[in-house]
């Protein structure tokens, strides 16, 4: 069955360079992936397509009221098909309601959308108006990664996200912990995951190869397929698609969640 995912997390955390190497390494497997970036610096496909920025669906629709699949979709490294929302005129426009005009105009007139895998949704950060639900509500995302580090704030941002998620009856699959080389990172990480009943799949270290291969323009599994965190990369990609133990997330009590930090 298709998958319609979305990767979760505090504001700057690694959403997008994770999102965009998970897709190349799908992609490197022959999996038919889509990535949708929906945050409005239209940013998640960039590594993915040589630093080049592509039109968004939104200014599309904008300047022609309606778009063709040729003008947003295009097809990057691995053959991972990238889509830019794009974002709102700024001080004017909704976010959340963008999200959603946007990726129905592109359901239909997108084959590539169709004939596509795994769908990933890179969600915005520091989300404001209903931006967080909206994708989810209208059965776009049918489930949620979430990453975060160690540290308290992103832990703080990650259990707020599964309050939204219970909200919204969204499973969980699992939590990701990026790097930020807080003390017992792993531990505070796996055991939140473990607090929220889902496996952490991946610990992915602080490697300054991600920040090299971003400024070239590619995901790590472009720029250098070698690494051992292209390998991470490749490892976590495939239990995206192999894990089957997701569930409704009960976030943490405030209290909790700062016993577990300390
Ligand atoms: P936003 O919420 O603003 O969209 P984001 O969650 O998508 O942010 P990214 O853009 O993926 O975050 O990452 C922020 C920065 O951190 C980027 O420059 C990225 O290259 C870097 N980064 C992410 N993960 C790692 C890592 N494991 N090692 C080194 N640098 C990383
Ligand atoms: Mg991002």
């Amino acid at each position: 069955m298709k998958k319609h995912l979305a990767i979760y997390g505090k504001g700057g955390i690694g959403k997008s360079s994770t999102a965009s190497n998970v897709a190349a390494a799908m992609g490197e497997k022959g999996i038919k992936v889509m990535l949708i970036g929906c945050d409005p610096k239209s940013d998640s496909s960039i590594t993915l397509l040589g630093g080049r920025r592509i039109p968004t669906i939104m200014d599309t629709l904008r300047k022609k009221g309606k778009i063709e699949e040729s003008e947003v979709v295009f097809e990057g490294f691995n053959g991972v098909v990238c889509a830019e929302v794009g974002g709102p005129e700024p001080g004017v426009g909704c976010a959340g309601r963008g999200i959603i005009v946007a990726v129905q105009a592109l359901q239909k007139v997108s084959r590539a959308m169709k004939a596509s895998d795994v769908i990933i949704y890179d969600v915005p950060g520091d989300i404001v108006c209903g931006g967080f639900a909206v994708p989810i509500t209208k059965g776009m995302v049918r489930e949620a990664y979430i990453i975060t580090s160690g540290e308290y704030m992103p832990l703080y941002a990650a259990n707020n996200i599964c309050r939204g998620l219970k909200t919204l009856n969204t499973p969980l699959s699992g939590v990701i912990c990026n790097e930020r080389e807080a003390e017992r990172e792993r531990e505070i990480v796996e055991r939140f995951a473990s607090a929220l009943g889902v496996p952490m799949l991946a610990y992915i270290p602080r490697d300054k190869v991600v920040q090299e291969c971003e400024r070239a323009g590619k995901s790590v599994i472009e720029g250098s397929p070698r690494s051992a965190m292209a390998d991470i990369y490749r490892r976590l990609a495939m239990r995206m698609l192999t894990e089957k133990d997701k569930k409704v997330p009960e976030a943490l009590e405030d209290e909790d969640l700062r016993k577990l930090t300390q």
